[in-house]
């Protein structure tokens, strides 16, 4: 993180932050995700809980599609009623008690509907007592769509709302605020945009700007713009990616952190992440958490 002036800094990769793991038998802090499934284990559900364990955090999940995917795309989707979704929540809430939580694919209206007043009941969001990461998921990055057109007014106005942090991806800015991001300028706009939904910080993530040689993400309050920035890693494994970032924040705020503390901590988790991506299927490869089992020193 810097401020708006300051230099960036410059940071050793083996130098990562990371979580606490719980001492074994004692119960770690819990996060919820309401997201998709991938039958190909790289992006959705499957993504958010492999971050989440190995960020130490039990992972409590809420389906609200089944997408039938692999590595070179989805070709189709299954939505769970929005009212088995909006049981799902309610009853990890009641038993289990979750320190954070996170919205993926939510697929349609009516599943968002269901979920942002389910949400309201619990105490999920920026207005309640459990802080939310709202990642507007709206297209796979070949372009399939996990997302019914008509539900993106149901994203700005119904879903942003609720948002701790709102971490959309470039396309997703475009779709959400009609802003073309391709500068600095650009991301400041959008970023105005996302937080004058109603969203309490948003983040503008540069990962898809690709003629720059860094990956920099803007993250805005109504007042203060903070800069995140890593290198790039040029790969073609990074399917994931995105869930990875909104699933480490979640971590770091069920752990916590402060958003922008948070922030700083999922930039440099999901660089690790990329830079020990692997080849999977004839596609795009997943971006991995794995090496925290293997990279004692972080
Ligand atoms: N599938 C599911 C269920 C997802 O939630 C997402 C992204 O959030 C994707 C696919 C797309 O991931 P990517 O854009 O990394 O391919």
């Amino acid at each position: 993180m810097r401020p708006d002036s300051a230099r960036p800094r410059r940071r050793r990769v083996w130098d990562v932050k990371l979580l606490p793991l719980p001492p074994q038998g004692q119960t770690p802090v819990r996060v919820l995700t309401i997201a998709g499934t991938d039958s190909g284990g790289g992006a959705g559900i499957q993504a958010d809980s492999r971050t989440m364990a190995l960020c130490g955090v039990h992972a409590c999940v809420a389906v609200a599609a089944v997408t039938v995917q692999n590595s070179v795309g989805v070709s189709g989707f299954h939505e769970i009623p929005p009212q088995i979704v909006a049981d799902q929540v309610r009853s990890v809430v009641g038993d289990i008690g979750i320190d954070a939580a996170k919205t993926g694919m939510l697929a349609s209206t009516a599943i968002i509907e269901s979920v942002a007043r389910v949400c309201r009941e619990v105490g999920i969001g920026r207005d309640g007592t459990i802080p939310l990461v709202v990642d507007p998921v709206a297209a796979s990055m070949h372009g399939d769509p996990l997302l019914h057109a008509e539900a993106l007014d149901a994203v700005r106005h119904t879903l942003i709302p609720l948002a701790t942090v709102v971490t959309p991806n470039l396309d997703e800015v475009r779709l959400i605020t009609g802003i073309t991001v391709t500068d600095d300028g650009s991301a400041r706009r959008a970023a105005e945009a996302l937080h004058a939904l109603g969203a309490q910080w948003a983040i503008v993530k540069g990962g898809h700007l690709r003629a720059s040689e860094v990956s920099t993400d803007l993250l805005f309050d109504g007042e203060r713009f903070l800069e995140f920035t890593a290198p790039r890693i040029g790969t073609g494994n990074d399917h994931g990616g995105g869930d990875t970032l909104a699933a480490a924040i979640a971590c770091a705020l069920a752990n916590g952190y402060s958003v922008p503390d948070a922030v700083d901590f999922a930039k440099e988790w999901t660089y690790r992440c990329l830079a020990a991506s692997y080849d999977l299927g004839a596609g795009h490869g997943p971006v991995s958490p794995l090496w925290r089992l293997t990279d004692r020193d972080g």
